[in-house]
């Protein structure tokens, strides 16, 4: 595979862009490669500068789930385009496509936009914290839910650490207020409620983890979570960045049948355009500026184009429910036919599986935690990845994020990557 354009741009990238790249994991740098750069793509495929094609399981990291290039979603697009492509004054769009949501989501009454999963998740905890009068926040280990000060925590081992900012610039004193439990371990936060749950403002949660690969939460521990923060009156807040609309239509909170106090959204809402949406009930959500006092604003907010690819995207999923039975079903095709190649050839590798969402780990399952998805051969990994890219396949390039399917991806497609899996783990593994 010839990669000469790619790696010149890159070199070119890098002179003017830190790491070459606007955000890090597309550096491929935990797959030990150098970038493609993306030329066009259509459908489940996507082509570089050099040519090539590859059937594609990031999707843009997740809003695709139509695919590439969707053709009723480029319609009409063109025409709103000329329209305008910003006001900073209200627009009817934005009121249908927050409409969409509220009738998506039984607890959300009330839904703000922003432009990304990070605005999301930073200003739904500054609601929760101003909504409960309290300073604390409680998130999980291996749960991302972007970049902002207090939420960039890392892990630790143990019931339950402190955190440690997981990058320079983040002051001690910021991540003084948040405290970091388990995964899917109920003990863990169960303890941290004794000791100060009338200090805690909110939990956030991905409901099913999405960036330590996939890892579903369990019922009985979202269910410890939601009983826990009533009893303290703490905000439970489900990050549904990944899971709105992709799980299923209504996302984790209807696959769990559990109602969250607030719910952060992004990826799938745009369309593949840049926004991010938190939403709750009405009396939360009445906190914010300009009805309350909790300020929170936005330029681009509710951009006319991301309203109308978003609101797109919500329509076609809406009306056909089936796109999610035959994503689910591809994905079950993924997951027997990668755990069928694992048997033949008896390797300690795991398929983590929830409805449509799938990855798989280079370790011995079950991987329900964090410290269980660490225990993956990342190594492995990167050789995995590039046998797989050498059959034009192009995988998430790194061991902890999930595979991304859309509508477009055909059964071929799978049968292919299925076929694909099988050589490229005999070739890493000398069997
Ligand atoms: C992607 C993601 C975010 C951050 O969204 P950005 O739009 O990248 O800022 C937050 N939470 C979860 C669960 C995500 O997957």
């Amino acid at each position: 595979m010839d990669n000469k354009i790619s790696k010149e741009i890159y070199k070119e990238a890098k002179e003017y862009i830190p790491g070459g790249v606007n955000s890090p994991v597309r550096a491929f740098k935990s797959v030990g490669l150098d970038p493609i750069f993306i030329k066009e793509a259509k459908g489940s495929k996507i082509y570089d500068e050099d040519g090539n094609e590859y059937l594609d399981y990031i999707c843009s990291w997740g809003p695709l789930i139509l695919g590439h290039s969707n053709e009723y979603m480029l319609d009409g697009l063109e025409e709103t385009i000329k329209k305008g492509t910003s006001y900073g004054i209200p627009t009817k769009i934005e009121v249908d496509m927050a409409k969409l949501i509220v009738d998506a989501y039984n607890s959300v009454d009330m839904i703000r936009m922003v432009n990304s999963g990070t605005e999301a998740t930073m200003s739904a905890l500054r609601v929760a914290k101003a909504y409960t009068k309290r300073n604390k926040i409680v998130k999980f280990e291996g749960c991302y839910h972007g970049h902002s000060d207090s939420l960039l925590v890392k892990s630790g081992s143990g019931a339950m650490t402190y955190g440690v900012a997981t990058s320079p610039g983040v002051s001690e004193k910021i991540i003084e207020d948040t405290i970091v439990c388990k995964y899917n371990d109920i003990e863990s936060i169960e303890e941290v409620f004794t000791k100060q749950g009338d200090e805690i403002a909110a939990v956030i949660v991905e409901p099913v983890a999405g960036n330590m690969g996939v890892v579903a939460g369990e019922k009985s521990f979202l269910k410890a979570l939601r009983k826990l923060t009533k009893k303290h009156r703490s905000i439970l807040i489900f990050d549904e960045v990944i899971t709105g609309f992709r799980l299923a239509y209504g996302g984790a909170q209807e696959v769990y049948d559990i109602d969250a106090d607030m719910t952060c959204f992004g990826k799938i809402i745009g369309g593949g355009m840049p926004v991010g949406a938190y939403g709750g009930k009405k009396e939360i959500m009445d906190m914010v500026s300009p009805v309350g006092d909790v300020y929170q604003a936005g330029t681009l907010s509710g951009n006319p184009l991301a309203m109308h690819m978003g609101y797109k995207t919500l329509n076609k999923l809406k009306g056909n429910k089936n796109i999610y039975k035959d994503i689910i079903s591809k994905a079950k095709k993924l997951e027997k036919g990668f755990n069928d190649n694992i048997n033949k050839l008896n390797l300690d590798i795991t398929v983590n599986r929830i409805n449509g969402m799938i990855c798989l780990f280079f370790a011995k399952g079950p991987i329900k935690t964090y410290e269980d998805v660490i225990k993956s051969d990342t190594y492995k990994y990167g050789l995995y990845f590039k046998e797989m890219l050498k059959r034009n396949i192009l995988l998430p390039p790194a061991q902890f994020e999930g595979l991304f399917l859309s509508s477009a991806h055909t059964d071929e497609d799978i049968e292919k990557t299925i076929k694909a899996n099988y050589e490229a783990l005999k070739t890493i593994y000398n069997k």
